[in-house]
């Protein structure tokens, strides 16, 4: 098995850290010269912080190309891959409905709508979600490159299961042609630890960024909105996981949390699950022992599709924007946001504030004034950085049970 750097996770942390001391220290100190301010903004934070995201990007649709036809080219049967789609979508639809209803559930009783009224001004434009026509019409690309190239990830885990399958029933006709892939997949996961190797810089780098613009004051509105829908959040992330951890796996939930840390930073201080996959993958694979038959699928279908995290934003959001407007939704409307914030969260793009878009969907159902996104979007960079995080724990605790209800799981590395 491939290594990974000793002491990742602490020079992370530490760069994390350093980000919010420099930061912030640029942000409130008034000692340091403008220009210097904005030569850091931009040459240190802006440029570290996105070269940073570039390279995990540019691992993303090879990895999942590779790792997925490596994964199914070597499925003995097709069974198997039938019971793991299906058990995963279940999941991931089952866990991001709890989510929604959790937070549907917290709003209605803490209000954090009430009494409060706004002067926020709208946004100059409003943003346009993207509904599940077109989710569905996109896992099926008219042109596999083009979807490569724009990182539509449902259309290429697509692509790449055929093309996995064609080379399962090929292999005795190309010379075992699927072990090329195999080799490519390991090449591939080397590079993914050779570019988290750098993640302390990064990290620094794109928290820096976060605090140096925006500082730390991240109350400035909605107050009541904004620690509801962190606590929801959090309870979710340490509750509701544990407890289908518990339920359908015999796992250690102490030792799944330990291992996560590394993923939820990154997804932390990146703001996507997409460009988080390849630590998700490596981390679920290498450290969780999840099989790369499950892993390879879970995992990107996981970052696109399941987004516990997003839909309780949406949920809460949603409570909150009727409740300021004085509406009192009722018990149907009620089950029918559940529903549709299930359906906007898998329309989601994995990607920074996308939650925020799909949104409009579910505020223009229900007729709520969609001026009211102006306070969401306000209040919604560091809410964006923790239901990012919410969203990949949700990834891998999901691949833990399909894992281990499938026997695929090595409970030794697990336990390691
Ligand atoms: N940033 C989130 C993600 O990539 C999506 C969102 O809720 O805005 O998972």
């Amino acid at each position: 098995m491939i290594d990974t750097p000793k002491n990742l996770t602490r020079n992370i942390l530490l760069g994390m850290f350093f980000g919010f001391v420099v930061g912030a220290s640029f942000y409130y100190l008034d000692f340091f010269p403008d220009s210097l301010t904005s030569f850091i903004t931009v040459y240190v934070f802006n440029l570290g912080g996105s070269v940073f995201i570039n390279l995990l990007k540019m691992l993303i649709i090879p990895l999942v190309f590779f790792s997925l036809v490596s994964g199914i080219s070597s499925l003995t049967s097709m069974q198997s891959l039938g019971n793991i789609t299906l058990k995963t979508i279940t999941l991931y639809l089952s866990t991001t409905a709890i989510a929604v209803t959790l937070s549907l559930v917290v709003g209605s009783i803490f209000k954090p709508g009430s009494g409060y009224s706004s002067d926020i001004a709208p946004p100059d434009k409003l943003p346009e979600g993207q509904g599940i026509y077109e989710t569905i019409l996109g896992i099926f690309p008219s042109n596999i490159i083009e979807a490569m190239a724009q990182n539509q990830m449902l259309a290429v885990v697509f692509f790449s299961i055929l093309f996995g399958i064609a080379l399962n029933k090929t292999n005795h006709l190309t010379g075992n042609f699927s072990n090329v892939f195999e080799k490519l997949n390991t090449v591939f996961m080397q590079l993914v630890i050779m570019i988290i190797s750098f993640a302390p810089i990064g990290v620094f780098c794109l928290i820096g960024k976060f605090v140096i613009t925006d500082g730390l004051d991240i109350f400035q509105e909605a107050f009541k909105y904004v620690i509801l829908l962190i606590c929801v959040l959090i309870f979710h992330a340490l509750v509701t996981y544990a407890l289908i951890l518990k339920i359908f796996t015999k796992l250690n939930i102490v030792t799944f949390y330990r291992k996560m840390k590394e993923v939820a930073i990154f997804a932390f201080s990146t703001s996507s699950s997409a460009a988080t996959i390849p630590v998700t993958l490596k981390t679920v694979q290498n450290d969780l022992g999840v099989n790369k038959n499950v892993s390879s699928f879970v995992i990107p279908v996981g970052a696109t599709i399941n987004m516990d995290g997003t839909a309780i934003m949406q949920g809460m959001a949603t409570v909150f924007i009727a409740q300021m407007s004085g509406i009192d939704l009722t018990l149907i409307q009620y089950v029918q946001v559940v529903i549709l914030a299930v359906v906007t969260s898998i329309g989601t793009a994995a990607v920074p504030s996308a939650g925020t878009i799909t949104l409009v969907i579910i505020l223009q159902q229900f007729g709520l004034p969609l001026e009211a996104i102006g306070i969401i979007l306000a209040v919604d960079r560091i809410l964006d950085m923790i239901r990012t995080s919410v969203n990949v724990t949700g990834d891998a605790a999901v691949a833990c049970v399909v894992a281990s209800s499938e026997n695929l799981l090595d409970k030794e590395v697990f336990n390691k």
